[in-house]
């Protein structure tokens, strides 16, 4: 006889603007789930979810509607949130995926889930290098054989967009975030002078000691970020912009003469009802500054290719990487609102008990 059991969800009350806090939220466990799948179910797969990733994207989500988005908002109301996860399989009808399979891939944030659009997930196939790694690192999905988000995206920003060479300095903005980290570390095996900015002493001390970068900052004890940056990143190559506001506009002082800024993210934009204005981009101009933005989801082609590199630099120990992980879906709308005030170390996970 199949278990019934309480579905435990977080639901996405409505449209945010400006700081999103917990109350924006609510977990209920008023939904249940019958934890097996009926006959004929036309090719069904029953999953329980272990592991939820939180990105800054999906504070984009929660507003109605992002002028030139790339990606839906939320439905507000009754559905779940939906974000990369790591479920495992407890039953399935389709013929590519079995049961105890893990996957990665788009879920509702709830204990338990159906999965009918299998373009959305992809087997973990490479399961000697530890579970968590495919929420940060090996993100996959199906179709192109698509990996994203933080470690994809570093790779991108890094590799491709700003076309580094040997001996430059960077900056990295976020530096011991989830893209920030990769970003530094990738930009130090080229052979890059790697400096960070971040927002308290211990994730400089994370910076320097544990990712290897040459130099690091806590932007909120600068009284002049100029000055900060005319000291670490004089005439600086290139920017590895993850936050803009402020930062931006000192930022592009300090660049030097055809130097390159990379954009990633703006995450200090995000919650504001009205961003900030940017005063000094007429420096692109007098500096002939390359400024380029990118979007990750356009490279997923290069996933084989990035698996290639990134695979062996994580059995070599060259490549490390450092999560917060928050424990019980309960606890998820905190572990995504903290993204916003900087308390986690790293990427930010939460971890559902069964
Ligand atoms: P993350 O850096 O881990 O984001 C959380 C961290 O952001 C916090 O711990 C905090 O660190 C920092 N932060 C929060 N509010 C801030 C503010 N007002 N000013 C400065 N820093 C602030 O996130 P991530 O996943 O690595 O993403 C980094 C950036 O890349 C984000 O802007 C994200 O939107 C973007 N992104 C872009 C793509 C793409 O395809 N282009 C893909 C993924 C991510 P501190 O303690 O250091 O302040």
């Amino acid at each position: 006889m199949a278990e019934v059991v309480r579905n435990k969800q977080v639901i996405f009350k409505d449209y945010v603007n400006g700081y999103p806090t917990v109350s924006d939220m609510v977990v209920t466990s008023d939904a249940t789930i019958l934890l097996e799948l009926p006959e004929d179910d036309g090719g069904l797969i029953l999953v329980e979810n272990l592991y939820f990733s939180c990105d800054p994207y999906m504070r984009n989500r929660m507003t109605k509607a992002m002028e030139g988005s790339y990606i839906d908002s939320f439905t507000h109301g009754s559905v779940p949130y939906s974000g990369y996860g790591v479920p495992r399989i407890l039953d399935s009808s389709h013929p590519n995926f079995k049961k105890e399979d893990l996957v990665w891939g788009l879920v509702n944030w709830e204990e338990y889930g159906l999965i009918k659009d299998t373009s959305s997930i992809i087997k973990i196939q490479h399961t000697d290098v530890p579970l968590f790694y495919y929420r940060g690192i090996l993100i996959l999905i199906d179709f192109c054989n698509a990996l994203g988000m933080p470690g994809m995206t570093a790779h991108v920003g890094f590799h491709k967009i700003c076309s580094p060479k040997k001996g430059e300095t960077m900056f990295v903005s976020s530096a011991s975030g989830a893209v920030g980290q990769l970003a530094g570390q990738f930009a130090k095996l080229f052979g890059c002078y790697v400096v960070g900015s971040v927002g308290s002493q211990e994730k400089v001390d994370l910076l320097k000691n544990k990712f290897g970068f040459d130099e690091a900052f806590n932007y909120k004890k600068e009284q002049d970020l100029n000055i900060a940056l005319n000291k670490y990143f004089p005439n600086g190559d290139i920017y590895f912009e993850n936050v803009g506001g402020k930062m931006l506009d000192e930022v592009l002082r300090n660049m030097r003469l055809n130097g390159c800024i990379v954009v990633c993210g703006m995450i200090s934009q995000y919650n504001l009802a009205q961003p900030e204005s940017i005063h000094k981009l007429f420096l692109l101009v007098m500096k002939r500054i390359r400024m380029e933005g990118f979007i990750v989801f356009d490279h997923y082609h290069e996933y084989p290719k990035f698996i290639e590199m990134i695979l062996p630099l994580i059995h070599e120990g060259n490549i490390t990487y450092v999560e917060d992980i928050t424990e019980g879906l309960e606890n998820a709308p905190a572990a995504l609102i903290g993204l916003n005030s900087g308390i986690y170390v790293g990427k930010q996970v939460v971890a559902i008990a069964h």
